[in-house]
């Protein structure tokens, strides 16, 4: 499978918001931040194509383009089913999103669906939904996706935990989020994320969602001191192939 890094940022920074495209024999969105449509238009990935969008939490920097995303869908003749997941809590806000004045022009349809732990089919790819701990206010996912063999795990926003560690288990990419160098009571530092993906046995770790103060660091070295196996730090635009 093939993953195509649209943000690896925040909100208003030099990096666009979070968003991963991924694209097995479906092409998928893991998060659709701030900018990521933008950003997929400069990776040249068909909007159209595009058949499945897993949403990780309900914070702005995660889900906001889906807006965009949504208008540009029904201005632009889309005819493909689009099918949304989030985490418990988060549907009736993504569903607001798609009641603005001219959306009764779809010509596609839709399905806007909250799942907790749980497996998910789109085509021949298999996506595990896993709630981890990020913010006791709501609930957040971490999703593994699982293809041809190889399997490739995306954090979205977690501090490091048990249930994290036990989706992430064997992976052969650890997409993990690194917001902040200091320790922090939603987030994971690089070390941390370092120590997760040794725990979870995973080969290969992809250090993402970057706040400035992470952005400045030598985040790669942190993850190193924790994890031996190969750390890149993501950028937008960057693509991997697993
Ligand atoms: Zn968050
Ligand atoms: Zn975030």
């Amino acid at each position: 499978m093939n993953l195509t890094f649209l943000g690896t940022g925040t909100t208003v920074n030099k990096r666009a918001g979070a968003s991963i495209h991924v694209q097995t024999d479906k092409s998928m969105l893991f998060d659709i931040g701030p900018r990521s449509v933008w950003n997929m238009e400069r990776a040249r990935i068909t909007r159209k194509s595009i058949e499945a969008i897993f949403v990780s939490h309900g914070h702005a920097d995660h889900y906001s383009d889906f807006l965009i995303f949504y208008f540009d869908a029904v201005t632009s003749d889309r005819e493909t089913h689009i099918g949304v997941f989030c985490p418990r809590g988060l549907a009736k806000s993504l569903k607001a999103m798609t009641e603005f004045p001219i959306n009764d022009k779809a010509k596609f349809g839709k399905t806007i669906k909250e799942v907790g732990n749980e497996k998910i089919l789109v085509g021949r790819t298999t996506i595990i939904a896993k709630e981890v701990i990020h913010d006791p206010e709501i609930h957040a996912n971490a999703y593994r996706i699982e293809y041809h063999g190889k399997s490739v795990v995306y954090s979205g926003d977690s501090v490091k935990c048990k249930e994290l560690i036990e989706i992430s288990k064997g992976a052969d990419l650890a997409v993990f989020e690194a917001a902040h160098v200091r320790s922090h009571p939603k987030h994971m530092t690089p070390y941390e994320a370092g120590e997760a993906a040794q725990e979870a046995g995973v080969k290969k770790l992809v250090l993402t969602h970057l706040y400035p103060d992470s952005d400045e660091a030598d985040i790669v070295s942190m993850a190193k001191k924790k994890f031996s196996g190969e750390v890149i730090k993501a950028e937008d635009l960057m693509g991997i192939e697993v």
